[in-house]
């Protein structure tokens, strides 16, 4: 199997080179792992008499009756007549005429092989596949025919999909099954009813039916997702044997006084048990690395502060990091609003803190003395040094890479337990895949009372009336937010739409009985800043912005959120910006404005958005509609990196695997049975393998 691929017959150096460097085929394996993207049924000889009618592939058999050139220049071309027993049928030839005439012959018996097209109401064949008609092709072929990808240079040196056909066959005649031994347990294959591996081999390349082409890809997948959670598995195993992480053994007074007196609401059955769980998660001596999922609005700052409050418990600082300036500010009053009647140090820290100020707090961090920090990107910064730092929970962690998480863990001799809170929620089986080694935790559940906000589609004609709506919602004291798309590839054209729409608002809202603020990305920090806080203040009823506003803010009293050029946004996107209101006790209102013109996938974009408020079921969808290697910071995670299953579509079989995968390594968790073998010889085969047959 690790034979380089030019060794085997009908290849050579010259086309072995060319497979290599167009498809990334150095081995006899990794052909075999080139899959065929469809196949052709040639086990049945139709008859002429009973063909449906255009657009199907038919394999059919009968004499070539006459073949002549009809047709002057452009329109010359070759009309061949095929007969059998119940009819016949035309085929045509536009090009290589004369090299086809010369080959074929008439009142010859041909098999033949094409694709029904209609012609002045008559079905024909153009350019079909043809061949002599034997004893031993006149009963079909005894299994379906491949056809492989190939590329335009591989097709100059004779490698087109059939040609790549015949070296796929010549291999598979050439292994046996203990070239492609077994690698899953015998109660398995009993279990889901899988064909043995090397057979799935044979049949993917080969079906004998298109059952058992279906057969042979289902327990293809099944193996390749299974292997992917086994190594998930593993690797959080080894995470959580190697890793030693502070013991929170004790809940005290910090977090019983603010819970017994302080907590200004029940929390939600979904809050209560995720705090449970990053209980248990620091009770056993590993460092927690948890992903906080949970919807805009569900809550997802207490359940922070309830872990900061552990840790303080226990001796230990605790640090929130978000991801802009305005988040941190929001979160840093919120909290000491929140611990205002307890002894917790705590303090901002940002780009903005003056020196003094700033020396002051690093000071505080270093001696111990301030308990909770919070901050933007400042906080990861070198001259940051925590005297003893327990608890690191980071907000909205799509806005940070993982180079940076990692920052915050060097930051001690331990590595402090970290709580990465995202509310762009990642479909489950993403999060599954991805994350795998990663705890998840979710907030399904938003706090009671909350009303969903109400959306509506509307295009330019509807301005007016969407216009009136907003000053009907300012007039009952209420807010609005407008926000323009950006656009990176122009920033200009972006910042001219953005001017014209403030004057077209500005006209609708005149000063001094409204007034209106503006946030875009060419203001400094300062400016965004100020203009941010007078719509928070509620002295401005009206913002219009970029997407800068995207992530966190929280103005309870806006009710209206109109998205301008909607279609322009992604999903995760829109429900994001959505989530900006809806946070008080008021109705909100969602308007998504676009133009008359619109494609399908946006279209079915602005329905979801309309028909739902449901984070996970849009996440869900937007994974369908742009297929998981889009989801942000999914790429470069490698773990996607599956060949025949597609995590959307074999959801079930995603599910089954993982089941089976934990299962397997609960009761086996180094592997060490004897059922287990092949399994782990696969494993550490594989290990050394894919890097050496790359080296060459
Ligand atoms: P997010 O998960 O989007 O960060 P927040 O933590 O900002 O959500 O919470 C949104 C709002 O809901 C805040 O005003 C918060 O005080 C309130 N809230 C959180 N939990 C509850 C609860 N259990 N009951 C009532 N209100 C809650
Ligand atoms: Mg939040």
């Amino acid at each position: 199997m690790d034979n380089p691929v030019e060794y085997l017959k009908g290849v050579g150096p010259q086309r072995g080179d060319l497979l290599k460097k167009e498809l990334g085929i150095f081995t006899f394996r990794d052909l075999l792992g080139l899959f065929p993207y469809r196949h052709i049924d040639k086990s049945q000889v139709q008859a002429i008499g009973k063909i449906g009618g255009q657009a199907e592939y038919v394999q059919i058999a009968g004499t070539l009756t006459s073949l002549e050139t009809v047709g002057e220049k452009r329109a010359r071309r070759l009309v061949g007549v095929l007969q059998d027993a119940s009819g016949e049928i035309e085929l045509v030839w536009f090009a290589a005429i004369s090299w086809v005439q010369k080959a074929l012959k008439v009142q010859q018996k041909y098999l033949v092989y094409g694709r029904v097209s209609s012609f002045n109401g008559r079905l024909q064949i153009a350019h079909p596949e043809m061949e002599v008609l034997t004893a031993e092709n006149a009963t079909g072929m005894d299994f379906l025919e491949p056809v492989y990808p190939s590329t335009e240079k591989l097709k100059t040196k004779g490698l087109n999909g059939r040609a790549i056909a015949k070296l796929s066959h010549n291999l598979l005649a050439m292994l046996s099954p203990k070239d492609i031994p077994e690698n899953l347990p015998a109660a398995l294959l009993e279990q889901f009813r899988l064909m043995p591996r090397f057979q799935a081999y044979q049949s993917i390349h080969f079906p004998s039916s298109e059952a058992v082409f279906y057969q042979a890809q289902r327990r293809l997948k099944f193996e390749e997702l299974f292997l992917a959670q086994i190594r998930i598995a593993r690797l959080r195993m080894r995470r959580h044997k190697e890793s030693h992480g502070w013991v929170f053994d004790k809940v005290g007074d910090f977090f019983n006084e603010f819970y017994q007196q302080h907590l200004p609401f029940d929390l939600t059955g979904a809050q209560k048990r995720v705090v449970k769980e990053i209980r248990q998660d620091t009770l056993h001596g590993r460092q927690m690395n948890r992903l906080l999922q949970g919807d805009v609005g569900s809550g997802k700052t207490m359940v922070a502060l309830l872990a900061m409050l552990l840790a303080l418990d226990n001796g230990f600082q605790a640090c929130l990091m978000a991801p802009t300036e305005i988040l941190a500010q929001q979160h840093y009053e919120n909290i000491c609003g929140l611990l205002a009647k307890m002894p917790v140090e705590i303090a901002l820290l940002t780009g903005n803190v003056k020196k003094k100020q700033r020396g002051e707090i690093l000071q505080k961090i270093s001696d111990g003395s301030l308990q909770i920090l919070i901050g933007t990107h400042a906080l990861i910064e070198k001259e940051v040094r925590f005297q003893n730092l327990g608890m690191a929970v980071i907000d909205e962690q799509h806005r940070f890479g993982v180079a940076q998480r990692a920052k915050l863990w060097e930051k001690n001799a331990h590595p402090p337990h970290v709580l990465v809170m995202t509310a762009t929620p990642i479909p489950r089986t993403l999060a599954m895949t991805v994350y795998g080694d990663l705890d998840v935790s979710v907030i399904d559940e938003l706090p009671p009372g909350r009303k969903p906000v109400l959306t509506v589609h509307r295009t330019e004609q509807h301005r007016p009336s969407v216009m009136d709506f907003i000053k009907a919602e300012v007039k009952k004291g209420r807010q609005a937010y407008i926000v323009y798309p950006l656009i990176e590839e122009s920033e200009k054209l972006d910042y001219e739409n953005l001017m014209g729409g403030y004057e077209n608002v500005k006209a609708y809202f005149p000063e001094p009985h409204y007034y209106i603020s503006m946030v875009h990305g060419r203001q400094t920090a300062e400016v965004r800043e100020n203009n941010m806080q007078r719509f928070v203040r509620g002295e401005c009823q009206i913002m219009v912005a970029t997407t800068v506003i995207e992530v966190g803010v929280n103005v309870p009293n806006a009710t209206v959120m109109v998205i301008e050029s909607a279609e322009r946004f992604g999903l995760s996107q829109l429900h994001q910006l959505r989530g900006r209101v809806g946070r008080g006790a008021d109705h909100s209102y969602c308007i998504l404005m676009t133009g008359n013109k619109l494609s399908n996938e946006s279209r079915q974009r602005l329905r979801v958005m309309v028909q739902t408020n449901d984070g996970f079921a849009i996440s869900e969808k937007d994974m369908e509609l742009r297929g998981p290697g889009d989801i942000e910071g999914t790429r470069q995670s490698g773990v996607l990196d599956l060949k025949l299953a597609d995590i959307t579509k074999d959801k079930a079989m995603l599910e089954a695997a993982r089941k089976a995968a934990e299962a397997l390594l609960e009761q086996d968790p180094d592997l060490q049975q004897p059922e287990q073998a092949p399994l782990l010889r696969f494993l550490l085969s594989q290990r050394s393998k894919s890097l050496w047959s790359r080296i060459s």
